[in-house]
């Protein structure tokens, strides 16, 4: 919110023009003290900080105050200063809201239950190939036959996936 400018007329009072943060332009009424206050501290297009209330569409601004940009800001749940504006609460508190989080932990177990499957998958096919690979380099020039290899291979995994699962 930007202050613009301080207004007095004997018959319609004290008045400030103030830019809200949406850009807006618009007039409020106001009591002497903002009035002189604003017109005495601040910068036409200074940036502020107002309170002020709406009613059928007229603003009243019943406070001003001054942007302090060299306050720390500060967590909003225990209060302790904030090394980085750009949060809203410590560490700490982050920490304990998100521990709370059921939502994200169920995700956990999810993701944790896909990988170990797909690990499993993963150790299958290491012990096939192991199994292809041993049953070639054993029978390596003694089997023609591919259906023969193919069932010994199959034996081998049979067996080093059950010892493996036991
Ligand atoms: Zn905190």
């Amino acid at each position: 919110m930007k202050f613009l400018t301080a207004y007095f007329n004997k018959n319609k009072g004290y008045a400030v023009k103030i830019e809200l943060d949406d850009g807006k332009q618009v007039w409020a009424s106001t009591t002497k003290a903002v009035y002189s206050f604003s017109k005495d501290k601040f910068e036409d297009g200074e940036e502020v900080k107002f309170t002020y209330t709406v009613e059928d569409g007229k603003y009243n601004v019943t406070r001003i105050e001054k942007l302090d940009k060299s306050k720390p800001s500060t967590c909003s749940v225990c209060g302790k200063e904030l090394k980085n504006d750009k949060y809203d609460k410590c560490y700490d508190c982050f920490k304990k809201d998100s521990s709370k989080e059921t939502v994200s932990n169920k995700t956990n177990i999810n993701r944790y239950t896909k990988s170990s499957g797909v690990n499993e998958s993963i150790e299958r096919q290491a012990i096939m190939k192991a199994s292809a690979d041993a049953v070639a380099t054993a029978m390596q020039g003694r089997v023609d036959n591919v259906d023969t290899l193919a069932e010994q291979i199959e034996v081998l995994y049979e067996r080093l996936i059950n010892k493996i699962q036991s």
